[in-house]
Formats: C-alpha cells, sequence, structure tokens
C-alpha cells in the first residue's frame, strides 16, 4: 500500500477550508415546501437548483465501475478536475507539475492558465512511458505527473508495469487520464486505488458514452483527495439538464457497449484501408476511438481534406508525430467518405 504525506501536498492555505454552504446542505431530506434558496416558485422544470453533489450519477457510476461513491468526484468536463487538481496541489510561481508529450494539450493549458511550472519529458520511441527519464526530471516542487492512457494523440496504452513503478517511487500525484479506456483492451487501472492513495484516475462521458455535449468529466481518487475537490468546486457545477441527461444515459449500459463495438470494428476496417493507400507510411495501433496516422505530407493532405469538407486533425507539429494526422473513428458511412477522398488525393 503506497501511503501519501497528505498535508505535504495540498497547498497550504488550503487545510482546513471552509467549502461554499448551499442552501440544501443545511437540509437533508424531501419537505413540502422550499423556501431557502430563493429561487422562483414557478415551476417550469428549471426553476430549482440543481443537487451540488450529484448523488444520483455518483450512484449509478458507483454501481457500474465498481467503487465507492467517496472516491468519485464530477466535473464539468475533465477540464474542469484537471484545473482543480492543479488548483488543490500546485502553488503558483513555485511548484511544477511533469507531462510527456505527446499528450493531451489541456494539461499545459491549464497549468499555463494556473501560473505553474511545466515540465516535458518525451514518450520513448514506442510512445510508451521512460520511468527512469522522469524520475530524473522530478524535484521537490513536483506535486503531479500527468499520464494519458491510452494516450492522446498517439493512441497506445502505457504499460502497466512502468506506471505502477512510477506510483511506487513518486511521492507526489500520479493522473492518469483514461478518457479512451472504454476502447481498450486491457482494463481500467481503477482496481489500483485501494492500494495506491497517489493514483488519480480521469475519466468522461464525452467518449464512449456518447456525451462530450453535457461536459461531464470524472475524477476517481481517495477520499481525501475528492473531499478537497469537493471543498473548491464550484457548488452546482454540473447542470439540472446535463444531470438529467448522465442519468438517463448511464441506465442504458447495452446502448453504450452497442457503440463501443460498432466503434471498435469501424476501427478496423480504417485500419485495413488506410494501410493499403501510398500516401500513408504508417498507423499507429490503437486502444482509442482514432488512429494516429503517419503520410508521405501531412500539411498537404489536411488541406486537401478540408478543401473537401473532411475534417482531421493534424498533430504534425507535435513531437514525434512528424507528418501524422489525428483521424477520429466515425460511422461506417463517414469513414468510407475519407477513404475515397484520400484515394482521390494526388
Ligand atoms: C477528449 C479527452 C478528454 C475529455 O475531456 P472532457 O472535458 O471530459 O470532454 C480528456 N482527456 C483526454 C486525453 C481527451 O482526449
Amino acid at each position: 500500500m503506497k501511503k501519501i504525506l497528505f498535508s505535504n501536498l495540498i497547498r497550504p492555505h488550503l487545510v482546513g477550508i471552509a467549502p461554499y454552504s448551499s442552501a440544501r446542505d443545511d437540509f437533508k431530506g424531501d419537505a413540502q415546501v422550499y423556501l431557502d434558496a430563493n429561487e422562483n416558485p414557478f415551476d417550469n422544470g428549471f426553476n430549482r437548483y440543481p443537487d451540488p453533489h450529484q448523488k444520483e450519477i455518483k450512484n449509478l457510476l458507483s454501481g457500474i465501475k465498481n467503487i465507492s461513491v467517496d472516491n468519485i468526484f464530477l466535473g464539468n468536463g475533465s477540464d474542469e478536475p484537471i484545473d482543480l487538481l492543479m488548483r488543490a496541489f500546485c502553488e503558483p510561481g513555485l511548484d511544477n507539475i511533469i507531462i510527456l508529450p505527446p499528450t493531451y494539450g489541456m494539461y499545459k493549458v491549464s497549468a499555463r492558465i494556473n501560473n505553474i511550472q511545466i515540465k516535458e519529458v518525451l514518450l520513448d520511441e514506442n510512445f510508451d512511458l521512460d520511468v527512469p527519464k522522469i524520475e530524473r526530471a522530478i524535484t521537490p516542487k513536483t506535486k503531479l505527473i500527468f499520464l494519458c492512457s491510452p494516450n492522446n494523440p498517439t493512441g497506445n496504452s502505457l504499460n502497466r508495469q512502468k506506471i505502477k513503478s512510477l506510483l511506487n517511487s513518486f511521492d507526489g500525484l500520479v493522473v492518469v487520464d483514461e478518457a479512451y479506456i472504454d476502447f481498450a483492451d486491457e482494463p481500467s487501472l481503477l482496481a489500483l486505488l485501494s492500494e495506491y492513495e497517489n493514483l488519480i484516475i480521469l475519466q468522461t462521458l464525452s467518449k464512449a458514452w456518447g456525451l462530450a455535449s453535457i461536459r461531464l468529466g470524472l475524477c476517481l481518487a481517495n477520499a481525501e483527495i475528492i473531499n478537497l475537490l469537493n471543498k473548491i468546486k464550484s457548488p452546482y457545477n454540473i447542470s439540472g439538464p446535463n444531470q438529467k441527461q448522465a442519468i438517463k444515459e448511464l441506465s442504458n449500459i447495452e446502448g453504450v457497449e452497442g457503440k463501443i463495438e460498432a466503434i471498435k470494428k469501424q476501427r478496423e476496417y480504417l485500419i485495413g484501408e488506410l494501410m493499403s493507400l501510398s500516401i500513408v507510411e504508417n498507423v499507429f495501433p490503437s486502444q482509442a476511438n482514432f488512429l494516429l496516422v503517419k503520410t508521405t505530407n501531412a500539411d498537404s493532405i489536411y488541406d486537401y481534406l478540408t478543401k473537401q469538407g473532411i475534417i482531421v486533425r493534424n498533430r504534425s507539429k507535435e513531437a514525434g508525430c512528424h507528418n501524422c494526422l489525428r483521424v477520429t473513428v466515425g460511422t461506417e458511412d463517414e469513414n468510407k467518405i475519407v477513404i475515397q477522398k484520400l484515394k482521390s488525393y494526388a
């Protein structure tokens, strides 16, 4: 069991901070008349404040993911926990985080907004962790290391043993962003939460669950971290309509599983078709719902596709991604169109 000294990690001014106490926090249960929150009394379906603790969603997620509700924080997209983790643990101008390019862009953006120093350690030639190199970059001021597995934009899962060895050697917090875990063969690291107090897992309803529009991100971690995030979040961070939609979708697991299978099948179709094109040099193995495709000329192909009304992501400026485009797996029809257009690129 890896323990952490929480008091060494939390920003000093947040120790013992009292959260905003919302009207509904003081009263638990069902009442006949609610005159405590200065709401408008005329019922239009939206006139009441939503549950600040999103209990119904957390109960559903607790069953689906087999973890306690005390280990679940819900944010307005994953963006919110990414930002809150930095605000909770990193002293601006003093502390630093480690990120591992090529990776998701939001860690860097959030760190910059919060004036937190960023240390970059490149992934190795297989887009996997170079643990000794990461360990050499750690300083006493390193609070968070952001890993992304399966990694965006490369699509591979990071080696589990390497993640574990980092969890063992690092006395700060390791954030593993599992936005794409539902498309992966390997299971989530969730089972390790009880072994490692310094493990924080991010998941989202934006990808496999098909709910990008409602902005619902999950942060799964030990209860002390979850408590702290709950104290510093804005009180009603998940809107009522969004909570409702999440509850509806989370109650239909079969629907989600069907969509995941369809996307995985289309992923295989796209790989086969892309590999047969002369302008494609490599399609990197993917555990996600997108493919990183190494082409003969990413900028030119990207411009061509854009003119044809097909938008992919040009990742050729990212470390280790020269001439690479990132293509999301779409519907069968969408994938056929992108292949057909690529065939007509000359
Ligand atoms: C898409 C994505 C997310 C999801 O972000 P939301 O704010 O939850 O929509 C998180 N992490 C990575 C690496 C992603 O690619």
